[in-house]
């Protein structure tokens, strides 16, 4: 087959490792970086250009699309599937993930477990919004933060009413959610190829901190998943539509709750930590499901 990766750096770890999957199999394989595709959206024959070339012949495409480019990235993966290419992460799919309120949403229609939300962008009653998760303590979050930055925990109410109203003040959607404290500063990433959780690691925050980012100094360590773990993460990933994803856990007292679902998911980290070879088994999905048209979405 001919593969192609859509990322930006070819060095970063995931990107190399896809790559040396793709070869270990013996597929002709190209790392695209997004931002430099370009495309002429008015044509009958959709094509993404690329360097003064047309890019053709792709089997499938496995976008690995930064936050901060998702836009952007959309846009290429909608040709691509105007196209009639196969994708492993279709747009749609990739748009809900990384849509915060969005996701929330789409999360607790289907009934998946979460902490107790809320959404607010200027309330004039601040104290109305922590009545509606159930007071403090509560976590407030930017929804455009990544790696844990702009997510806070304010113990006391008076805590939390002055976070809440200093991040008023940024003009920015706030997320304020019930703190599940028996989860004890750890979460559980699931990583979801096809219809199987094929990896799990619990990442544990650093002494003093509550949130268990590596990027935040939290160790990651090996687990073993329940049945309802694996099952909402499973469910979780199919809600957004996602073939690859990671699935962010909390583990409380009533079951497992879901912080949110990766669409890029790094795979660093879980596969230092399991041993796996994720990046083969994405592979290996892709041989089994690349067909032309075969995406659930057309660019739509
Ligand atoms: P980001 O997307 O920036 O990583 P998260 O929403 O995943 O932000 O939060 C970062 C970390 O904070 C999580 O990995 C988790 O350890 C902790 N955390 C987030 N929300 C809660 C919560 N409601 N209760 C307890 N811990 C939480
Ligand atoms: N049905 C709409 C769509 O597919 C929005 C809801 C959803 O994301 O599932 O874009």
């Amino acid at each position: 087959m001919k593969i192609g990766i859509l990322s930006r750096n070819g060095n970063l770890y995931s990107t190399r490792r896809l790559v040396e999957a793709c070869e270990a199999k013996g597929h002709t394989v190209q790392v695209i970086d997004t931002l430099k595709c370009y495309m002429d959206i008015t044509s009958s024959s959709p094509a993404v250009w690329y360097h003064g070339e047309k890019l053709e012949g792709f089997d499938a495409i496995i976008p690995r699309i930064g936050a901060s480019i998702t836009h952007y990235g959309l846009a290429v993966i909608r040709q691509f599937e105007m196209m009639g290419a196969y994708t492993v992460t279709e747009s749609i799919a990739l748009g809900r993930s990384r849509d915060k309120l969005r996701s929330l949403q789409l999360l607790s229609r289907k009934g998946i477990g979460m902490p107790k939300t809320g959404f607010a962008h200027d309330m004039d009653n601040t104290k109305d919004l922590i009545n509606l998760v159930g007071g403090a303590p509560l976590v407030i979050k930017l929804t455009e933060g990544t790696q844990g930055k702009g997510v806070v925990l304010a113990e006391t109410r008076k805590a939390a009413e002055s976070v809440i109203d200093a991040f008023r003040e940024l003009e920015a959607d706030i997320l304020v959610q019930e703190f599940i404290k028996e989860a004890g500063g750890a979460d559980v990433r699931c990583f979801v190829v096809g219809k199987k959780v094929v990896a799990a690691m619990e990442r544990v925050a650093a002494e003093g901190e509550f949130r268990s980012n590596l990027h935040r100094g939290g160790t990651a360590r090996l687990t073993k998943l329940t049945a309802a773990e694996r099952s909402t993460a499973l469910k979780a990933a199919q809600c957004m539509g996602l073939n690859v994803a990671g699935v962010d856990l909390l583990r409380s007292n009533r079951g497992p709750l879901v912080m949110e679902v990766n669409s890029s998911p790094g795979l660093e980290g879980i596969e230092t930590a399991t041993k796996k070879d994720i990046a083969g088994m994405i592979i290996e999905f892709i041989e089994l499901n690349a067909r032309p048209n075969n995406t659930k979405t057309r660019g739509n």
